[in-house]
């Protein structure tokens, strides 16, 4: 069935041959030999095994990759765990469909299958997020500002976004970023003392600077952000406000942090952050009819995005992501994924809980969200978070450092470790294995000898015995 008009734009159509027209005619040209085409069911079940026959080596990788995962802790907050209807879609051979454009006005033929596969994608996206215009194409995250910052912005234009060692992302005008090198990009902070935003500080310098676009979300702060309220600051200053809620999303759809939807011009997200399939999204709410000027036309902003995106940054979709997206958003509509945000917030608060128990400095001493961050400089001498990282891995705890506000340390050392909740709780861990989380983390970073400057020791057996306390706890709580 072809799908809705989309926007207005005339559908590209054609006939379609019924499904035994077409299997008759392969038959007839295969000829002898082969009976009866596969069914869909039976050509994907051949994918396990035709990798296996054709290349033994990525076979026994994934294999080793699998087994990685089972035997030990996944606490990167940046992470999640698709399901196995979200990997089927990954790996079907929707995948092999080339299509340029939206929905309704595409450059390739046959596409009738994909465009319902997007369309289905764009309905649920917008309900998961109440939103009123969704773009399920963005290949990522990065891709999704990559897309919203050259739709609003001249090379040279401003940009204000919290700085990336503040828990800004790189795609927000970090240096090393296309972001910041094409873009005139001015910083706010958080507050020196508490670690939190300063919703006065950065009124009072959007006002000052009178940037083009607001970018707030961030990657590496663990409290709720007042979108609210950076949209009167927006406002003010006759910003653009972009949200990218790329860490918090499934948080948003759930209903356990503030949505930005209709408070942002443009919501951004990486879809694999809230346990869908790698890529991104831009989501859109009331203002997404809003009219802009560009190329000597008006438009509406949603309009801009989609030019923007196709031909502007992307070329062709990753449909079988876009069918990965369809699946996740429909999960994300369930019960069970909207009560797991909310345990998956509990867990993290249990955990920052019970780490500051122990001794350590959890910055702004939780979390509203499914991160905490710790400051391991301040809980021993010498101890950074490139040590931290390396030793817990070693123990099998699997966590990554973090530059922290004001870090005197580098970006390849850090003070910081962040650490977070989604994969466990998907798991079904709780609060007794939160509490033994820590003190498993504990054990390993109260046991690292510090001999000098990224140089340490590692005690053989506290590590094997981390080890296999960390085994057995996977093994409770295997993969879902
Ligand atoms: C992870 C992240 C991104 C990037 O997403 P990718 O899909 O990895 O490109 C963008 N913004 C924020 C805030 C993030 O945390």
């Amino acid at each position: 069935m072809l799908p809705d008009k989309h926007n207005g734009r005339k559908l590209c159509g054609g006939k379609v041959g019924t499904l035994k027209s077409v299997s008759d005619r392969v038959i007839e040209v295969v000829g002898k030999g082969f009976e009866r085409l596969q069914s869909c069911e039976e050509y994907h079940a051949g994918v396990l095994n035709g990798l296996r026959e054709a290349d033994l080596r990525v076979y026994e990788l994934l294999t080793r990759e699998y087994e990685r995962l089972q035997s030990s802790l996944q606490l990167i907050a940046a992470e999640n765990q698709c399901s196995r209807a979200v990997l089927a879609a990954l790996g079907s051979v929707i995948q092999n469909k080339t299509t340029e454009g939206f929905v309704g006005a595409r450059y390739h033929g046959g596409c009738e299958v994909v465009d319902d596969v997007e369309t289905l994608a764009v309905s649920r996206a917008r309900d998961a997020f109440g939103a009123r215009y969704a773009n399920v194409q963005p290949h990522s995250g990065t891709a999704a500002n990559q897309i919203v910052l050259t739709a609003l912005l001249e090379p040279g234009e401003k940009i204000l976004s919290l700085g990336l060692d503040q828990g800004g992302h790189l795609s927000h005008g970090a240096r090393v970023s296309f972001s910041g090198k094409f873009f005139d990009v001015a910083n706010y902070y958080v507050d020196r003392e508490t670690f939190l935003l300063d919703y006065d500080a950065i009124r009072a310098k959007a006002v000052q600077l009178r940037p083009k676009l607001i970018i707030c979300g961030t990657s590496a702060y663990s409290r709720a952000i007042d979108f609210e309220r950076f949209r009167e600051i927006a406002d003010e200053a006759g910003a653009y406000l972009m949200a990218d809620i790329s860490h918090i999303a499934g948080l948003v759809m759930a209903g356990a942090h503030q949505s930005p939807v209709d408070y942002a011009h443009f919501t951004t997200t990486s879809t694999y952050k809230p346990g869908g399939p790698r890529g991104g999204l831009i989501v859109m709410g009331k203002d997404y009819d809003r009219k802009i000027k560009a190329g000597g036309k008006t438009v509406a902003l949603w309009e801009h995005i989609e030019k923007t995106t196709f031909p502007g940054v992307q070329g062709t979709p990753y449909l079988n992501n876009v069918a990965g997206k369809a699946v996740f958003f429909k999960e994300a509509l369930s019960d069970e994924y909207r009560a797991r945000q909310f345990k998956i917030i509990e867990n993290a608060k249990r955990l920052a809980e019970e780490l500051v128990d122990l001794g350590y400095d959890v910055l702004t001493g939780g979390t509203d969200n499914h991160m905490v961050l710790i400051n391991v400089g301040n809980f021993k001498e010498g101890l950074t978070g490139a040590i931290a990282q390396r030793r817990l891995e070693e123990c099998g705890i699997v966590v990554n450092m973090n530059r922290l506000p004001y870090d005197t340390k580098s970006s390849a050392i850090t003070s910081g470790v962040r650490l977070g909740t989604p994969i466990v709780t998907k798991n079904g861990m709780g609060d007794k294995e939160m509490d033994e989380v820590a003190v498993l983390v504990d054990a390993v970073l109260k046991g690292v000898k510090i001999i000098s400057d990224g140089e340490y020791e590692i005690d053989e057996s506290l590590k094997n015995e981390t080890r296999d306390r960390v085994k057995e706890l996977c093994r409770r709580f295997p993969m879902r």
